[in-house]
């Protein structure tokens, strides 16, 4: 047997990760979010200089924009839909009895217009649309929120609620792919500077069922998604901590998003895990981020 406690296990003996009882469900420590905000602050800086909009939305996508993204399409597995009770006095009766006895006690539970946000982007493009034609310089849109993905794992990497801080680029083929590029090289400069080993790679969003192989094929093949992996957890596979994708004019269409002249518009986005990328400077620098090498906590907390 494996005496060697995992890097879960280790998170929570340390303090930095609160157990719920729920794989991929955790409480975050002071020290934990410290870290958080501050990788947070740094993207900021990053990108700062290039007059994103801000704008943050609450967890929650309206079920009717979810339906029209089609992500149910592609990653059914994945989806969150927040339910509530909705019955009368009998119903209620039921619950509770339910609960007493150990049984199911969600039958009365109803669908509400709420969705569980799975990627931070994604309440952008509606919003966005609603506005009507794009400005000539396109958009440039600062998102971070708390993400929702069906996916419970005992790597402490693969969460099922986390954050995702992104930039997002609406507009001309050029514009958007410009964008990428340039966050390319600004994340790994960005991890280089955090002292994490990583490499950069063309990846595939986990596209459900046989047609769903067709789909991650061709996303690969036409490099549409990138990502900057860093060695996290104890496996040889190392976590996607950065994501870098192109989806061409599929928000574009779905959406009606276009410009003045009437060409649909094309959309990219960056996004940064922030546990994730927490996880890897606890992983490699250690639990106590005083004791991380000075260039790190520089970077990180640079008016310390
Ligand atoms: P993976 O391939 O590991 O499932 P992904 O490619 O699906 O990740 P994206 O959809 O590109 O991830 O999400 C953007 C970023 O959000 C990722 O680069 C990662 O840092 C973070 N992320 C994605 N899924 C999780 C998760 N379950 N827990 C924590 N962070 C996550
Ligand atoms: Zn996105």
């Amino acid at each position: 047997m494996d005496a060697t406690p995992s890097y879960l296990e280790q998170l929570i003996a340390g303090g930095l990760l609160l157990p719920t009882g729920v794989a991929g469900l955790y409480g975050r420590s002071q020290i934990f979010e410290r870290v958080v905000e501050a990788i947070d602050a740094l993207v900021t800086r990053t990108g700062g200089g290039d007059g994103a909009e801000v704008l943050r939305f609450p967890p929650g996508l309206s079920r009717r924009d979810f339906e029209d993204s089609e992500y149910l399409k592609s990653f059914p597995q994945l989806a969150g839909t927040v339910h509530s009770f909705c019955g009368d006095e009998r119903a209620h009766r039921e619950v509770l009895r339910c609960i007493e006895v150990g049984e199911d006690w969600t039958r009365d539970q109803a669908a509400t217009d709420i969705v569980l946000t799975p990627a931070a982007c994604y309440p952008v493009y509606p919003v966005l649309a609603r506005r009507g034609a794009l400005p000539e310089a396109g958009y440039l849109i600062d998102v971070q929120s708390y993400c929702f993905r069906h996916e419970p794992s005992l790597e402490p990497t693969r969460m099922q609620m986390f954050r995702m801080r992104e930039y997002v680029r609406i507009g001309t083929p050029e514009q958007v792919t410009g964008f990428r590029a340039l966050w390319l090289e600004r994340g790994e400069a960005l991890v280089r500077t955090l002292a994490l080993p990583h490499i950069v790679d063309v990846a595939n969003d986990p596209f459900f069922g046989r047609a769903g192989r067709v789909l991650a094929d061709s996303q690969r093949v036409q490099k549409l998604k990138f990502e900057l992996l860093i060695p996290v957890n104890s496996t040889a596979q190392p976590t996607a901590c950065l994501s870098f994708n192109y989806h061409m004019d599929h928000f574009g269409q779905i959406w009606k998003l276009a410009g003045r002249d009437g060409a649909t518009a094309h959309t990219a986005c960056v996004g940064f895990g922030l546990e994730r990328t927490a996880l890897a400077l606890f992983r490699h620098h250690g639990f106590e981020p005083a004791h991380w090498p000075s260039p790190v906590q520089s970077v990180l907390w640079p008016s310390a």
